[in-house]
């Protein structure tokens, strides 16, 4: 039996605080409930929504349909071999929490991404990134319920087509995967860290004071460095960082470069990396408000609700950023969270 509570408030399911409302939401806490979930929506032909911790979208005031809140709990140690470990984790834990447990219990490998709001479920949704680390790189597999062919299946990272903040789940086939639970190989030994971020590296060797940086001194940094910058949800409402960074041909960075000396890029490849922050900041943005929402005043790259915002004040906002950044740079800007409906 589907317990569905009925005009539900999302206020405290969405990072921005925006006030919508779901004409229904049921927490799927088992796989028992969540396909004959899935039938009922498909047999009514309701729109379901998936809900994490509500950290990478923008809802309007009103969602139609079924909201699914994640709730699936645990973690479990599947395989060991040497020094390396393989993990289940249910979609419905709570990513920080869980990347604290797991250094707790000496598996490493994950802390770049620390104090990223949001699930475990959602995580491969935008292939999570942070301080140089994807959750691919250490990502063996996604447990799914694929709504098409109505069974469990678990996805390799290579079919899961991911890309820097991208994958199947968000471009080719929003909606049809169900993620119940991610795989992931970490490490006993502190062999993985990634340290090539400059202000990440200076901040472990400060709290490392001559010692060997250790996992914890690469979590805390992380923790460190982030509290500094990100406004907390639970304060101000935002969805991290609104725009994802663009990539550029070396010969437009180039050009860019010679007319803007302290314009920022990071070679991959063929491609440059712009730091769409920068980009923003220079055109007078940071710090601004209009209406009830705005650009955050420490980090461009992140817009705020600061209190009675909504999703058409926001995309007004991000629009008219756009708009100035691509005819001073002539570089269009990408919004990185999910607009619903
Ligand atoms: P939600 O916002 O609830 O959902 C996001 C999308 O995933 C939606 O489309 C939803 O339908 C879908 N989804 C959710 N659960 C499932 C599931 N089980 N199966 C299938 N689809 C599902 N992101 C980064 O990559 N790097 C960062 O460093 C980072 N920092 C952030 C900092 C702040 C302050 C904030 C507010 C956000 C930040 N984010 C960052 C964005 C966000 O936290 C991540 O994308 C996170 O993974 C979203 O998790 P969630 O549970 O809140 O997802
Ligand atoms: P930052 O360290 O000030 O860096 C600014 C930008 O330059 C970042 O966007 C980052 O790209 C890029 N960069 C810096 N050093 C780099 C290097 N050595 N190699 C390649 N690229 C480099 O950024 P920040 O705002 O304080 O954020 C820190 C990290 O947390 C970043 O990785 C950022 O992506 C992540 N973050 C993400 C969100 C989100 O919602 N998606 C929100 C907050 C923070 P990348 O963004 O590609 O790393």
């Amino acid at each position: 039996m589907l317990a569905f509570q009925t005009d539900f408030s999302l206020q405290r399911y969405n990072s921005f605080g925006f006030s919508a409302v779901a004409e229904r939401f049921v927490a799927v806490e088992d796989i028992a409930t969540l396909i004959p979930l899935v039938n009922h929506c498909q047999q009514q032909r309701l729109p379901l929504l998936l809900l994490g911790g509500g950290s990478n979208l923008v809802l309007s005031d009103w969602i139609p349909g079924v909201v699914a809140h994640m709730a699936l709990k645990g973690v479990e140690v599947r395989r060991r071999e040497g020094t390396r470990a393989w993990l289940r984790i249910a979609a419905g834990e709570p990513w920080h929490e869980t990347l604290e447990y797991l250094l707790q219990q000496g598996f490493y490998g994950l802390e770049n991404l620390a104090l990223i709001p949001g699930t475990v479920g959602a995580a491969p949704v935008q292939n999570i990134g942070a301080y140089g680390l994807e959750l691919k790189d250490r990502l063996t597999g996604v447990e799914v319920y694929d709504t098409q062919e109505q069974r469990m299946r678990t996805l390799s990272p290579e079919f899961c087509q991911f890309g820097y903040r991208e994958s199947l789940f968000k471009s080719e086939a929003p909606g049809r995967y169900i993620i119940t639970a991610i795989e992931v190989c970490l490490s006993t030994e502190p062999d993985v860290m990634k340290l090539e971020y400059q202000a990440l590296r200076e901040t472990c060797e400060a709290l490392a004071q001559g010692d060997a940086i250790t996992p914890q001194h690469l979590f805390a940094a992380v923790c460190q460095l982030r509290q500094s910058k990100l406004p907390d949800p639970r304060l101000i409402g935002n969805a991290g960082s609104f725009f994802k960074n663009p990539y550029v041909s070396s010969a437009e960075y180039q050009h860019l470069k010679a007319q803007y000396p302290s314009l920022i890029g990071y070679p991959e490849g063929d491609l440059v990396k712009l730091a769409a922050g920068w980009l923003i900041e220079a055109c007078g943005w940071k710090g601004k408000s209009v209406r009830n929402v705005g650009v955050y005043e420490k980090q461009a790259l992140v817009l705020v609700n600061h209190g009675g915002g909504n999703r058409a004040q926001i995309e007004e906002l991000a629009a008219a950023i756009g708009q100035t950044v691509e005819q001073r740079f002539g570089v269009k800007l990408e919004a990185e969270p999910r607009f619903y409906p």
